[in-house]
Parts: C-alpha cells; structure tokens; sequence
C-alpha cells in the first residue's frame, strides 16, 4: 500500500503538494506536524502536513520526504479550518497564510541563517552533532542550513537545527525585533496612614532624632508641592540622603516604593481583585450575558473613559472560571502598554503577549504556552497576528477599538482583517466576541442595526465625570482679526495657558496625513523630489535632512535649489516637529513633549515617552495619531487639535467617518478622572457636518448620514468592494497590463468595474502602480465574483508580456 500526504509549503503556490511516506510514516503523522521536504530544484523547507491519504498525484510524480520534524502537532485542526477560511475569503494561498500565522522559527528553510545564542552556556545538554554546530558558530558567526548539511556531512539535518533551536542555544536571524524590558523607575509616595496633617506632626515628633530621615521627610513635602510623582532617586538627591535611608523610612511603614512602569512580560508581584462595577457598567456587564445568550458578537458602544476595560476584565474572569482560554485584541501593542499592565494588575501571569516585534524565542514560548493549554497563556494579549495562535479552547474574544485601522493587514498576504477573521475563528470554537469602541465602524455598528450582532451601550464616563467640552474655533476668522499666533489662535493659548496654571496636562493633536513639511523654492515653486517614488521630500529640522516616507530615500537638506539655483529653499508646512518649535517659545517655563514616527522610532521609543508624560515629567505633549489610542492619563484637562481640516479633505470613502473618529478618540483623552476635560479644535469649516456631529459628540447623527451616502455612492457595508493592484518597473507594462485587466473585468462585471487609476502617490521605490476596484452589489454572490476573478487572473498571468507584472488582490481594502 502506497501512502502520501499534502503538505502546505510556505511558498505562494495555489495548491498543496503531494509527496510519499513510508507505512510506517504514515502512521505517525497527523495532521499539523511539519515535515522537511525539497521543492524545486534544490530548495528545503518545512511544509506542514494537512492531509494523509493513499491517492498517488496524477500530474507528478511525488518525492519523499526528507524527515519529520514534530512529534506532536504545532498547528492543530481548528486553525487548519481557519487558515481555509482566510485563504478562500481572502483570496491567497494556504502557504501565505502558513508563512503569516507561524514565528519564523518553525519555518526552517535551506536558507535560514542560524545565529549562536550568546546567552547560552550548558553545553552539556547538547548532543554530539548538536555540538558540532554549536561549535562551529564559535568560529562563523552564522550559517546557514545548507552550510549545516555541510559541515556534519549529511543531508537531514532540519531536526539538528530544531532542537537546537528548543534548547535555546541558537536563534534564527531576523531583521528587527524589540523585547519588552522597560526600565522600571522608582518612586515614592507617603504610606496611606500619614496623609492627614495631624498624623504628619506626630510622625515628625518621632523622626526627631533621626536627622537624615527627618530631613527626607521634609522634603519629600516640598516636593509633593509640584504634585508631581517623585522619584526616589529625586528625593535622595534634593535631601542630600542615601538610598539606605528612604530604605528604612519604607520599613518604619512612613514611605512606600511604587513604579509607574512595570515588566510585562515577567510579572511580580501579586494580582489584584477586580474592580467593583459602577452601576452603568454592571447593567452593560449583564445585557452583554444576556446578548450572549442568543448572538455570538456583541458591540459594546461605551463612550471613552466609560470603563469598557472595567467590563471586559469581568467577562474575562468568568471565561476563566469556566476553564476556557480568552484572546484579547489590541490594535497596535507599542501603544498598550497601559492596558497590559492594567489586566497583569488583576491576572498576573495568566497574560501572555504576543506581537510580532517580540523576539523569535519569545514568540515561539508564546506559541507553545498556548498549544499546550499552559497556565501562562490562558489570557493572550496582543496585535493582530495573535489570531493565529495554536488556540484549542477559546471562551471569549475582546476586540479592543474594534474601529481601528491597524487591524486590518495590507501588505503582505494575506490581506485579513483581524477583526472579522476573529470572529470566524470565534464561530469554530464556539466562542463569543465582544467587540468595543467609543466609535464604532459604520460597518459593524451597520450589523447591530440588522440584529445580526447584539448591541450595548454604556454612555456614562465612571465617576459620572462630563464628556469633555468641545469647542470650535474658526481660524479663518482669527486670522482676519489677526488674532494668530503661528499656529495657535489666541484662544487656544489661553486654554493652554489656564490649564498649565492649575498644573494640569495638555495634549495637541496634529494629523500626520497632509502635513509633512515639504520644502519649496520660493523664486520657482519646485519641491526636491524622491528619486524612486512620485511625491515630494520631507524636511527633518532636528537632522536638516530630507527624507522620503515611502522608501526611506534620505538625503542632506540642499543649499540651493536644484532647479533654477537660488538659495530661496523654504521649509514651511506644519509637522510636529514646528509645533513643538513654536510651544517651546511661547511656554519656555513648560517641559513639551513630542510623540510622532520620529520620536518613537528607537527601542521602547513611545513607553518612554507615555511613561514621562504619566509620570507628569512633560507638561505639554504634542503628537500625530498615535495619541488618539486608547490612552488613560489621569492629569490631562485640555485637548487642542490644532488643523481639523486635513482629516475632513481626504479623498476615500471613509474619510469623514475616520475624522469622526479620530477627533472622538483624541477628544477623549481630556478630562478622564475628577473634572470635566476641555476640547479645543481649530478649523477653516466649523459648519462642516462632521465638527458639529464631534462637538455633540452625536455618533447616531454621523452614522445615518454617512450610512446615506454609502448607500448614495454603492460603498460598503452595502456594496463589497476588491481592489486589485498590478505594479511593475516599467510605465507601459503596467498600462497596457490593467488595460487589458480592466477590459476582462468589465465584460464579467460590467459598470461596477472602477478604473484604471493611479494613486494618489503612483510611483513607489520605482515600481509604477495602477488600481482597479471591483464593487459588489448587495445580490451578486461574493463566492461566485471570486471564481471569476480568479479565473481571470489565471488567464491574466498566462500572457507572457503580463507574466512579471506584480498582481495584487485586496478583498476588503478598507
Ligand atoms: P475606556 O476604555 O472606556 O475609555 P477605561 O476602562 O480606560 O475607559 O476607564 C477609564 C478610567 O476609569 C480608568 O482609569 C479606570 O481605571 C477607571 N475606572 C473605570 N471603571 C471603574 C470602576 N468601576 N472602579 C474604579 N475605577 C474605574
Ligand atoms: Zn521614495
Ligand atoms: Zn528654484
């Protein structure tokens, strides 16, 4: 009897290939094992077994396996079925998913470049040909798998190179990767017995013979003036004392030592009970049970600063008690430090987190933490990859800011939504999800409306604190008056000004997109360009350089210009950088803070810019879009969004919905505990329906009338919409490429066909691009439209002069 598997290789081929396995082999191999397999003419890779059978393949004849290289499988059935699912939905191959769902490690290919571990150090567990290589990295920094072969003589050397791998005395090269170790700050706070005055008075009766203590208490009060968080290491220094005497005034019980940041990874210490449920979160805890009991997804619409973490830290208890294991999804981790630590605060080291910016050895810990149903990975925390964990017995999935765009993958394949694929992983596990947001997509909020998902509000911020007050300011009319400064109106600055007065934190907001301070000859007109991409340099004050933003091109800022010669090159523009700039002259007392792709670009680059600004060492923070997540900092009062215009001008389908929510999410920074926050938005249009709908904060309001106008212009959650990309080198291979695509598309699809055009930047790292949207209306079957277009991409890639021309399909691409 002759016995052959399917493997899934990590390659972007269509299929699954077939090879043949011994009786014997058959036997032991289950589905989601890897197996070592050649492809090609001299390629090895690990493939992953997805079906055993006894169906010799018609077309070829099959090869042999090299080895086997699990005991057990690494992927199990569920996820299979999922990874189908993404692979037909989103239209790619099962190996692309492969490639997307595993940490590099377990994807050993002849290729991979193995690196010592310098950590390691008991060589006494290694075996002798584990040795060998172990040895050999001492002499050669890194080789490859193929040099493996080499160097021990034989050809089967995947398993060697695995378990060296689990011993962890060697890792796979990667290009980037962060670990979560933030330096833990120490401060000190007054034990909770000594806040009243009186109690203060005896307490420094007793302290009066010991001088040096004394000495650290009084100071410690003028200090706490500033009602900043003080830092023991302040204090020693300010006192002129040694840490060993803070050390004994914490064990008189007169100080405590507390850290603002702590290590999310490692967690010490011990777990907290749950928060108690204020009365709007308790009525919302209980409707989403009892949506539960009928739908599988459930919104929960909560305001910012409603406490939605409160409820979910609920919810997931009860998951837990019933034994069950919990996803939660964040949209993008750098930015969640704060709800890591929050949820590690009540269930310790039942967290995991995993992201792709982690070490491969901290990915793959995660990754069999979960497979094995470990303690430590009941709760997994993370970014959208996380959907792809071994799971076997998920109770419940929370979508954080299920809105967010960051959810959604563009490049590479697959093209998934981490959002909607949890919800078909959550159907196969018979899970419930609950999907959150202060302002939710049109597109789910759409479906609470069908009924399709169940739906709770909860539209009280805890402590029963306002909504922050929003007002417009209409710069125009400031400018005509004159009442301009730089970018701020004189309103804005008194704002700032009261707010700085009482010792409380600013936010302003700058939108990224639009902004990049371009440089321009005042005698021509011309901006430098990007050699390899359509679109103007940007200018970096703090490196006088010019930089291109979608390849990275960087250059020093020229003299003169390089069209006509004068040295009339002028930076105007508004980024961050100039905002910061301007604050720091006009506020010279004030500490600002400064949080964009450039501040935050080095390890750890936005922990030590959140952790400053909680621990209120920044008095005025200024930053693009990454200040509108999810944050929670106790002290901010006031909120400026400094241009509200370039959101609302943003040619796509959901810019006004997006504006929307960006100004909501950032408006809902101020003012989160005790007092009522302020919202300052400058704009040329305070009429414009949007700034109206965000200063009532009326979400219904801006979801009927945009809802109309998707219905109005056939977008989604009405029509579905497939964008496909072709790109290449050269001009008129694309051209007559998505000419030629265009001309097919239409005749199966006729005038829902969109296209050709070019976006918005149509060069990019020398490769021309063109776009064509297909729209699927409400009755066309989606399943039906992607055979289509498969089959017409099929036809697409057999013409030869087509054949190098990059071919891109985006289902979804929103
Ligand atoms: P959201 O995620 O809805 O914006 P958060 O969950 O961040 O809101 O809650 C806002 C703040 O209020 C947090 O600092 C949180 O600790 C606090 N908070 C919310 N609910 C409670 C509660 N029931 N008891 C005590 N503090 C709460
Ligand atoms: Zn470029
Ligand atoms: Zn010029």
């Amino acid at each position: 009897m002759l016995h052959y598997i399917d493997v899934i290789l990590p390659i972007p081929i269509q299929k699954t290939f077939t090879y043949s396995v011994t009786e014997e082999e058959a036997l032991f191999l289950k589905k989601g094992m890897r197996v070592a397999v050649s492809f090609g003419k001299s390629k090895m890779y690990s493939a992953l077994v997805f079906n055993i059978h006894q169906t010799k393949p018609t077309l070829y004849e099959a090869k042999d396996i090299h080895q086997i290289l699990d005991e057990t499988p690494l992927v199990n059935e569920l996820q299979l079925k999922h990874w189908q699912w993404i692979s037909a939905y989103y239209m790619c191959s099962l190996g692309d998913v492969y490639r997307a769902a595993l940490p590099s490690a377990f994807l050993l290919e002849s290729e991979t470049i193995i690196n010592k571990n310098e950590t390691f150090t008991d060589e006494s567990v290694l075996g002798d040909d584990e040795f060998l290589i172990f040895e050999a990295l001492h002499h050669q920094s890194q080789l490859t798998i193929y040099q493996v072969a080499d160097i021990l003589g034989k050809k089967k050397v995947m398993p060697i190179v695995n378990s060296l791998i689990k011993k962890s005395a060697i890792i796979v090269k990667e290009e980037i990767y962060e670990q979560y170790k933030p330096k833990l700050v120490k401060y000190v706070r007054l034990h909770s017995e000594f806040s009243s005055d009186d109690s203060l008075e005896k307490l420094l009766t007793e302290l009066s013979r010991a001088k040096k203590q004394r000495e650290a208490v009084l100071t410690f009060f003028q200090l706490q003036s500033t009602k900043k968080p003080i830092k023991a290491k302040d204090l020693e220094t300010k006192a002129n004392v040694s840490a060993s005497i803070l050390k004994s005034l914490v064990e008189k019980n007169i100080f405590e030592f507390y850290h603002i940041q702590t290590d999310r990874i490692q967690f010490k210490g011990d777990t907290n009970s749950l928060k108690v449920l204020n009365e709007f979160q308790e009525k919302a805890f209980s409707e989403i049970k009892e949506s539960f009991k009928e739908k599988d997804v459930v919104l929960l619409h909560g305001v910012t600063s409603s406490g939605k973490t409160e409820v979910y830290t609920k919810l997931i208890q009860e998951v837990l008690d019933q034994g069950k294991q919990v996803l939660f999804l964040l949209p993008e981790i750098a930015l969640t430090t704060q709800i890591i630590t929050r949820l590690q605060f009540y269930f310790g080291d039942q967290i995991s987190v995993f992201h792709s910016k982690y070490s491969m050895n901290e990915r793959v810990e995660v990754w069999i933490n979960v497979l094995e149903n470990k303690t430590k990975a009941q709760i997994v925390l993370g970014a959208r990859s996380s959907i792809f964990l071994p799971f076997s017995n998920l109770g419940l999935i929370v979508v954080d800011e299920e809105h967010e765009t960051s959810y959604k993958q563009f490049e590479p394949s697959p093209r998934y939504n981490a959002r909607d694929a949890a919800i078909v992983l959550s159907k196969l596990h018979n899970a419930k999800i609950l999907l959150g947001s202060a302002t939710p997509s049109l597109e789910t909020y759409f479906n609470t409306q069908q009924n399709k998902y169940g739906f709770v509000v909860l539209n009280k911020r805890h402590g029963n604190v306002l909504l922050p007050k929003i007002e417009l300011i209409d710069v125009k009319e400031k400018q005509r008056k004159k009442e301009m400064k730089g970018h701020f109106s004189d309103r804005l600055l008194t704002l700032i000004q009261d707010a700085l007065d009482l010792k409380e934190q600013v936010i302003l907001f700058q939108n990224r997109r639009g902004f990049s301070p371009v440089v321009e000859c005042k005698t021509c007109g011309v901006s430098p360009q990007c050699p390899n991409c359509d679109v103007s340099l940007t200018y970096h004050k703090f490196k006088n350089e010019l930089r291109c933003h979608y390849c990275n091109y960087q250059r020093a800022m020229p003299n003169s210009c390089g069209a006509c010669g004068s040295n009339t090159l002028d930076s105007k523009g508004f980024g961050t950088e100039q905002i910061e700039l301007e604050l720091k002259e006009l506020f010279p007392d004030f500490k600002i803070g400064r949080m964009d792709l450039d501040t935050t670009r080095g390890k750890h680059g936005y922990q030590k810019i959140i952790g400053a600004f909680e621990a209120r060492e920044i008095d005025i923070l200024v930053g693009t879009q990454m200040l509108s997540k999810g944050l929670d900092f106790d002290n901010v009062t006031l909120v400026g969004i400094l241009n509200a215009d370039s959101m609302l001008n943003f040619p796509d389908f959901r810019a006004h919905e997006r504006a929307y929510d960006m100004m909501v999410q950032v408006s809902g920074r101020a003012g989160r505990s005790k007092k009522q926050g302020n919202v300052a938005i400058q704009t040329y249009n305070p009429y414009h329906q949007i700034l109206q709908q965000v200063s009532t904060t009326n979400y219904t309001e801006m979801y009927k009338e945009q809802l109309q106008e998707r219905w109005q212009y056939k977008y989604p959650p009405f029509y579905r919409l497939i964008k496909i990309t072709l790109k290449h080198k050269d001009y008129n291979k694309v051209d007559s490429g998505v000419n030629w695509l265009f001309k097919a598309l239409y005749s199966a699809f006729g005038e829902h066909v969109l296209g050709p055009t070019a976006p918005a930047v149509s060069r990019i790292r020398n490769q021309y691009i063109k776009n064509i949207v297909i729209k699927i209306p409400p009755k066309q079957s989606l399943a039906n439209t992607k055979n289509q277009l498969s089959k017409i991409k099929n036809t697409f890639e057999a013409v030869k002069d087509f054949r190098p021309i990059r071919f891109i399909i985006d289902v979804d691409a929103y």
